[in-house]
């Protein structure tokens, strides 16, 4: 793989090379993120207008767009400045005007010639009972008519670029546009009636009505298909590079899990047994493992974590599981070092706070082995760290762990099994795009015993009241997390509005009774305030988000989140899940400012209706898209310049089974449709890819 095709130079030349397209433009077309002939002909009409040619504008309702012929009247220049220029048109069955701003008279008169037939394209208006047509879009001479399409696509715009430059620009960016080998299965493409490329790029830039816009349409959809499927190529890669990498298996014996199991107060779910086993299997396997263990928040990742650390632990090695901050590391440690000990293994925590002596010793302990399992933040990935025999890292609730960085860890060829666990259900699509690369588990049952949260929409107005309720609530022994607004991207503001809330809720409580933490507190502090509130000695903790991820204090029922309509979906999810987690029944109070926006009630009554991650999470993508449900740049899913995920989520699918198909059977891309790939892969510059397919 050498370099990119030569049939590919056109597409990746200058913009100038195109017709109508000179230096200015060219700069204003990059700023809208198109460099090159190929991002022009990626970007696809966004709508279309219908010019059909009409006897009169009478048979259109106004305001609306019509073509029709016309003699051209009287002209009328303004009589005074600032005052447009008007001539008088006269279709088959009536007589309309043309409006012209700031225009000059000798051009008009050319263009428009009294007594002359002329097409005349654009909106028509009713302006004081009078039809007119302001700055026609088109006007032409019979003899050129032809030139105004039936069916005008009208292309998503930026400052500096007009419909009609988009137009010109691409027409020629498609004269362009060589035929290339067909990269996708040729069964697959006969069985879906799909254009080759060249072809889909054709029809999907020359619409011809409305439906030919819908990702349904066989052009669009092919051509979004050729995204999708060279990003799961790029995974399917990715995944293969990876699993190269493992050269050890790590066969448990079962016995450590057993011992566990047994001092266990519950039974695994069956998800839960579901999942441990194949991630045993992976673990046993020579390949190297890279799966994904998604379950919403109180699935019982933990446990199936804990049972991987063991399986490895049983083969002799080391395991490692890494917690997005110190508060969820240290829990980690004391929910599972108790149970590690009753198996005789031995569990430790290394934390940036973790200094001098202690770090060295425990540093010494692990490249001794005489630790079997490292819990701890991202400190336990430093460089010094070494290890006896890692077999395996767990990354707890890392939802930001991008492809990218996926790959890089894989490029550096370590062994080391890895399992990526998420408490963020994503709707299947946006799995398949972000997690391609992996094998995936589902935790799609809950431990029973858990009673539904009770979630309500109060108004900030009521606030008294709600303090009142509270008072009673922790009267009765009952805990709540006191969730305070986002009020910017700010820890400054949000400590402040924290701290506000923590002295009014301390004065209506009683000191003692409420609790504080938040991200700028001293770590210390931080964990004493935890600490505090797990014990039961506060009642009430005011927290920033700092509580989202993974905390459990099974005694807390009632969580209240303030200004809940600043808060996204999925966030608003995570946090009620850190209740209705005991035996108790457990209440969710959403607190709003009125008025809310429509969108802002809907999001807050989807959480009302249901607690099903996975619901709201495809709610949550119908409402905002994929670029935003996962959070762009470091999710590692691309921007996809033609596919909708949302929208087309079944091909998402079809692309990664077919990427996995074609490179289990031709790892290398020598065939022939191997090297159509290749070029496939260049077209969509997955440089990712190409460098992995250079060094494997
Ligand atoms: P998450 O998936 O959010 O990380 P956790 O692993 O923290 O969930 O589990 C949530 C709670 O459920 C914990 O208190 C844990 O002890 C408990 N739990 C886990 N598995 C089971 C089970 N099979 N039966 C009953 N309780 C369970
Ligand atoms: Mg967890």
């Amino acid at each position: 793989m050498s370099g990119r095709p030569e049939v590919l130079f056109p597409l990746f030349g200058g913009l100038t090379k195109l017709d109508g397209i000179g230096p200015k433009t060219a700069q204003a077309l990059e700023g809208a993120g198109i460099a090159n002939p190929r991002d022009l002909l990626m970007t696809l009409p966004q709508s279309g207008v219908d010019r059909r040619r009409r006897a009169s504008i009478r048979e259109v309702i106004a305001p609306a767009t019509v073509t029709v012929e016309v003699t051209v009247g009287e002209h009328y220049p303004p009589k005074t400045r600032g005052r447009p220029y008007r001539v008088h048109v006269e279709d088959a069955e009536t007589s309309f005007q043309l409006v012209f701003f700031h225009a000059r008279g000798d051009y008009l008169q050319k263009l428009l010639p009294t007594g002359q037939k002329r097409v005349v394209s654009g909106k028509v208006e009713i302006f004081d009972s009078v039809a007119q047509m302001v700055h026609p879009d088109h006007v032409l001479p019979l003899a050129e008519a032809e030139e105004i399409p039936t069916y005008e696509p009208v292309y998503p715009l930026h400052a500096g670029i007009s419909q009609k430059l988009m137009w010109k620009a691409t027409r020629s960016a498609l004269q362009m546009a060589p035929p290339l080998p067909e990269w996708i299965d040729a069964a697959l493409c006969k069985r879906e009636g799909w254009p080759d490329w060249q072809g889909a790029l054709a029809r999907a830039h020359c619409p011809a009505s409305s439906s030919d816009l819908s990702p349904h349409d066989l052009a669009r959809a092919r051509l979004a298909y050729d995204e999708l499927f060279a990003h799961q190529i790029t995974l399917a890669l990715a995944r293969a590079t990876l699993r190269r990498g493992k050269g050890i298996s790590s066969r448990g014996t079962g016995l450590l899990q057993a011992r566990v199991l047994a001092a266990l107060p519950y039974k695994p779910t069956q998800a839960q047994t579901r999942a441990i086993a194949e991630i045993a299997a992976d673990l046993a396997s020579r390949l190297r493992m890279n799966r994904l263990l998604q379950g919403d928040v109180g699935s019982g990742k933990t446990l199936v974590a804990l049972m991987a650390l063991l399986c490895v632990v049983e083969a002799g090695g080391q395991g490692v599981m890494m917690a997005p901050t110190e508060i969820l590391a240290r829990q980690h440690l004391e929910g599972l070092q108790p149970l590690a000990a009753s198996a005789g293994v031995v569990l430790e925590l290394l934390t940036g706070r973790d200094k001098g002596a202690d770090r060295a010793a425990k540093l010494a302990a692990l490249a001794a082995g005489d630790i079997d399992i490292l819990v701890g933040t991202h400190a336990v990935f430093q460089k010094d760290i070494v290890f006896n025999d890692l077999r395996l890292a767990i990354i707890d609730e890392q939802h930001r762990f991008g492809v990218a960085q996926r790959m890089e860890l894989g490029a550096k060829g370590q062994a080391t099994d890895v399992l990526v666990m998420t408490a963020t259900p994503i709707p299947r699509s946006l799995a398949l795009a972000q997690y391609g690369d992996m094998d995936v588990s589902v935790l799609d049952e809950k431990p029973p015993g858990r009673t539904p949260v009770q979630t309500a929409l109060v108004s900030t107005s009521r606030m008294d009241e709600v303090v009142e309720k509270l008072r009673h609530a922790v009267a009765e022994g009952r805990q709540a997390y006191w969730v305070c607004p986002l009020v910017e991207e700010s820890e400054f503001i949000d400590m402040t509005a924290a701290e506000e809330r923590f002295k009014r809720l301390r004065a209506a409580l009683g000191e003692g009774v409420v609790g504080l933490v938040h991200g700028q507190m001293p770590p210390a502090e931080k964990d004493a305030a935890m600490a505090r509130f797990v014990a039961g000695d506060t009642k009430v903790l005011v927290a920033t988000t700092v509580i989202e991820v993974g905390v459990n204090v099974p005694n807390a029922s009632i969580m209240m989140i303030e200004r809940a309509e600043s808060f996204g979906l999925a966030q608003l999810h995570q946090l009620r899940g850190r209740v209705g987690r005991g035996s108790t029944a457990s209440t969710c109070l959403l607190l709003y400012q009125a008025p809310l926006t429509e969108s802002a009630r809907r999001r807050l009554e989807i959480l009302r209706e249901t607690e099903d991650g996975f619901r709201i999470s495809e709610e949550d993508l119908a409402m905002r898209g994929a670029g935003d449900v996962i959070g762009t740049a470091q999710s590692g899913v691309p921007r996809f310049r033609i596919a909708d995920l949302e929208r087309q989520a079944a091909l998402m699918a079809l692309a990664q089974t077919d990427a996995r198909k074609l490179l289990h059977d031709d790892p290398k891309l020598d065939t022939t449709r191997g090297q159509a790939t290749r070029t496939l892969l260049w077209l969509m510059e997955q440089d990712k890819a190409i460098r992995l397919i250079s060094v494997g």
